[in-house]
């Protein structure tokens, strides 16, 4: 059990804390450009990359070190808290030693354990606050033993951020969210802030509002969002940034709600939802008599447990039907896929357990 501290930004009621900064750091002129607008606005925390890890070689790296006088200005002349990303023991030794609040691990970083606990071992005795953000494939455990890595050398003011998977193929957002994966990681360390990075999911500026509230509406702590002066002329994830007069719209236009749910309303509802999760359940065990009765056939006539054929068949129909309900492909897919394997997994028993008889 992981005893996660707070991270002073998250101290006090507001929420969304907002982070903010372009990707990447450029010129000394643009970050203290970003800065300026910024400053005074409600950002809690600056964000500028220095070292980039870009997916293909030939694309801009970022400008090193010498970013980070750039961001202990920003700190000076601002009173604003800055952070930049972290990917080898180097970069946390030269981070901290320019004064730099706050360190965050980035997508590509959290896929390598090796590459987290050389970091996570950079920073033993050093109490500064470290932002994990999800590893690039939808890997809970993987999201969730680099926040343990760092915990295990005494880091323990810790924050999530939901950048997004990444997946082949046409594709509406560049990292598609996959909300269920930030959720689950908040069900298990409900202490840890969870902060969405619209940016990086969204892949373009236009899309950032509507996923920044999408956040909101599932509780989350805060925003990392990626801000330029002059996004079309970022040298990294230009298409996704948004200038500093379009954050502040994006904050103003957010629905904020309470997380507070005990409103007497939904007492009525929920006991109507754990009824209808009772006759769900109820209805899955008898699907499953079948299933075990199909498994007695399928066992006497020596036919294979997985019949690929009435598979596809199966899910055709019920996401046809589903479509008829105005429930998702996506979804239905995953409740019979679901159900599907747990028929498979007890059929598997009654051919097995009968083999071992006859013996
Ligand atoms: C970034 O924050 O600019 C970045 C590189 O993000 P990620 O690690 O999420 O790709
Ligand atoms: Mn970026």
């Amino acid at each position: 059990m992981m005893n996660i501290r707070e991270i002073d930004i998250f101290s006090g009621a507001k929420r969304p804390v907002v982070i903010a900064g372009p990707c990447s750091a450029e010129s000394e002129e643009q970050v203290v450009a970003v800065a300026t607008s910024l400053a005074g606005s409600g950002v809690a925390l600056f964000r500028a990359g220095i070292w980039k890890p870009r997916t293909r070689p030939g694309c801009f790296e970022g400008v090193g070190a010498c970013g980070l006088e750039w961001l202990a200005r920003v700190k000076k002349e601002f009173s604003l808290p800055v952070a930049t990303e972290v990917a080898t023991a180097a970069h946390v030794e030269q981070a901290l030693s320019a004064g730099i609040d706050v360190l965050w691990v980035g997508a590509r970083t959290v896929t390598n354990p090796f590459a987290v606990q050389e970091v996570a071992e950079a920073l033993r005795g050093v109490d500064v606050p470290v932002l994990v953000k999800n590893p690039v494939n939808p890997d809970l455990e993987l999201w969730v033993g680099a926040l343990e890595r760092l915990y295990n050398c005494g880091v323990t003011r810790l924050g999530a951020v939901h950048r997004g998977f990444s997946s082949y193929g046409e594709k509406f957002f560049r990292n598609s969210p996959q909300w269920q994966l930030p959720l689950e990681l908040k069900n298990r360390l409900p202490q840890l802030p969870l902060i969405c990075d619209p940016s990086h999911i969204a892949g373009k500026s236009e899309l950032v509002q509507g996923l920044a509230q999408q956040a909101m509406d599932l509780n989350f702590d805060g925003l990392m969002v990626e801000v330029h002066h002059a996004p079309s002329c970022a040298l990294s994830d230009a298409r996704q940034q948004i200038t500093p007069e379009e954050l502040s719209s994006v904050l103003a236009g957010l629905v904020r709600r309470s997380s507070l749910s005990d409103a007497v309303e939904f007492a009525t509802f929920r006991d109507k939802i754990d009824e209808l999760d009772k006759e769900i359940i109820a209805l899955i065990s008898k699907r499953m008599a079948v299933s075990k009765e199909i498994g007695e056939v399928k066992k006497n006539k020596g036919v294979t447990v997985f019949q690929p054929f009435r598979y596809k068949e199966t899910m055709e129909r019920c996401v046809a039907l589903g479509a008829g309900y105005e429930l998702s492909a996506e979804v239905v897919r995953g409740v019979f896929e679901a159900i599907h394997s747990e028929s498979i997994r007890q059929q598997l028993q009654i051919v097995n357990k009968k083999a071992n008889d006859e013996k």
